[in-house]
């Protein structure tokens, strides 16, 4: 620490870049400091350090850590601990970001993330800090205060584990127990969600995923057609709905809270924090949102399935182009989709092109088959389950159509689910469907591409450009990425981890493995030496967290450079 107070007393006064000096060790009573990157000057980008605590001071018991998902549990929970305390000592005079100290700040999920790392021999938390400066100078007694008297108080506060709430880190733990409990669950009864009594569905407002908690929230509560009880490891067996595999329809009037459960079943596919309200809503890992996205590029894929006879003769076994219509995207997320693994699509009848989802026996007469490229969904969704296990859960508030080929059907009444399955059979069988079946014997062939180097370029003009920007951006190389298409992309962390897997996979494309082995492989490599592998700096590695791999292959799809063979 001496050393540390040394140099910057020495630099005091100095232009920025002499704060360069101060990379590099130390080593204090508790911990040590690690100064892995110094901006170049007060607005840049902040500077990147870590302090590291040994666990003969930070003393926490291995069953904490040992298995996976207590790591990333209690690791999310030291990111939340330091995301608040730093709030107290962060800003103060100076340019730009002068006297920020900040960690990654987590959503409502826990996810796997770099911003903290519990092991055996230490806990380590990922700070981004602006070097103190007046202009561009040195204020090197403020940066003394801050990295010498600020940084171990928050150490000395924020990792002993006589400082933390032990109590509510074991609930913790329990919770995400119990959660692991209830997806194997799900693996083993080949079940794709569940929903306990009791959970809070809607959230507080568009812009914010808490819960909603005025007084006329209605908590979510299992018909009993529908209920099975899960044994979890901590606490009392839990009651809840189960969505099994098949087809799934969620009905309803307007405004009675389809899509709100829809939402919640997509968000389930990551763990929530307790009093989250989704807490035990969770759906399998492959579960996929399919949306229409109309204007997005799309490069040879095999969509013909749904699509053909396109005008002009347009390719629909290796359809590309550079702007969608509302149909051919919503095509393309499902067979985009199916190629990446997933095994089940949530549809919202909100963000779907209607001409993709029915075509109904007036349309059909007046319009011929031969008219039409479009293969409606309807005609595919049992053959696509049946074929290939795929299952679909689908919002309609609209079409009655859907009642012939669904296995399941849940009426939203008032925000209570009811099991209208026997019902709307029923009316099916009396109100005979008059429209022709379109979708022929089988699904089809999906698509199986190769992505070829040229298409992973990321240089731009001598040097690389790979940049996420908020939850929704990603600029790579000369192309910006949009992908609001992905609605299961939850945290900016993400975002950044889609970029430099972008990045990483322009190394490794090959013209020879398919997109699914390439993902296979970075995944088992991210698996045996931790997330940190996404950075391309030593040290403090940035601040990332794990998407799935299905949003990998999305942001890859929407490449706009994107090439396959
Ligand atoms: P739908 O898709 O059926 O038209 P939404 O899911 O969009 O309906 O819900 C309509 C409104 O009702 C939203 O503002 C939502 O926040 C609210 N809402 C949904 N579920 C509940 C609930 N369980 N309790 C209270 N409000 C709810
Ligand atoms: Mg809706």
């Amino acid at each position: 620490m001496d050393q540390l107070k040394t140099i910057l007393s020495r630099i005091d006064g100095r232009g920025y870049k002499a704060y360069k000096d101060i990379q590099g060790r130390y080593d204090f009573q508790r911990f040590r400091l690690f100064v892995d990157y110094v901006q170049g000057d007060p607005f840049a980008s902040p500077s990147r350090i870590r302090v590291q605590i040994p666990q003969s001071i930070a003393r926490y018991p291995e069953e904490w850590f040992k298995e996976p998902h207590r790591r990333v549990a209690l690791e999310d929970w030291i990111c939340r601990v330091w995301a608040q305390k730093t709030r107290r000592f962060s800003g103060g005079s100076g340019t730009g970001k002068s006297g920020l100290i900040a960690v990654d700040i987590p959503g409502q999920e826990i996810l796997s993330r770099t911003a903290v790392v519990v092991n055996r021999r230490f806990v380590e938390v990922r700070i981004t800090v602006g070097l103190p400066a007046r202009g561009r100078q040195v204020l090197g007694q403020k940066a003394i205060e801050m990295l010498c008297r600020h940084l171990p108080q928050l150490v000395e506060e924020g990792i002993p584990i006589q400082q933390l709430d032990t109590q509510a880190i074991e609930k913790r733990m329990c919770l995400v127990d119990n959660q692991q409990a209830i997806r194997k669950k799900l693996a083993k009864e080949g079940w794709i969600s569940f929903v306990a009594d009791g959970a809070i569905l809607p959230r507080e407002s568009g812009i914010s995923d808490r819960p909603l908690k005025t007084a006329s929230v209605v908590p979510f509560y299992a018909p009993e057609s529908m209920a099975t009880t899960i044994e979890v490891p901590h606490g009392k067996p839990l009651r809840g709905m189960v969505v099994s595999r098949g087809i799934t329809l969620i009905v309803g009037g307007g405004f009675h809270g389809k899509s709100t459960l829809l939402q919640a079943l997509e968000r389930g596919v990551y763990d929530h924090i307790a009093e989250d309200g989704r807490e035990y809503v969770l759906t399998i890992d492959t579960a996929l949102k399919v949306r229409s996205e109309d204007g997005r590029r799309v490069e040879k894929v095999n969509i013909s399935p749904f699509i053909n006879n396109l005008p002009f003769g347009k390719d629909t076994l290796r359809f590309s182009t550079e702007d969608a219509s509302g149909s051919t995207s919503q095509a393309t997320n499902i067979i985009e989709g199916i190629e990446a693994g997933a095994n089940a699509l949530l549809i919202d009848e909100d963000t779907s092109a209607t001409n993709f989802m029915i075509r109904d026996r007036r349309m059909q007469q007046l319009v011929a088959k031969g008219k039409e490229p479009i293969t409606p969904f309807i005609d595919k969704v049992r053959q696509l389950y049946e074929e290939k296990g795929i299952s679909s859960i689908l919002v309609l508030g609209g079409s009655g159509d859907y009642f012939d080929v669904a296995d399941s059907v849940m009426m939203m009444d008032e925000y209570q689910v009811v099991d209208v399955t026997d019902k709307a059979k029923r009316i099916a069988q009396e109100n005979v469907m008059e429209r022709v079946v379109e979708g022929g014997d089988s699904f089809g062939e999906g698509s199986k591409r190769i992505p070829l180097a040229k298409g992973f370029d990321p240089s731009k003009g001598r040097k690389e450009k790979v940049d996420a920007k908020g939850l929704k951006t990603i600029f790579f190389g000369n192309s910006s990425l949009d992908l609001s298409g992905l609605e299961q992309l939850v945290d900016p962390s993400q975002t950044r981890s889609l970029a430099e897997l972008l990045r990483m996979m322009s190394k490794r494309v090959d013209g020879e493995k398919n997109l699914v082995m390439l993902l296979d492989e970075l995944y088992k490599e991210i698996d045996e030496k931790g997330l940190d592998i996404l950075s391309p700096f030593q040290g403090h590695p940035g601040d990332f967290a794990l998407p799935r791999k299905l949003e990998v292959a999305g942001a890859i799809n929407r490449l706009r450079t994107l090439w396959v063979k």
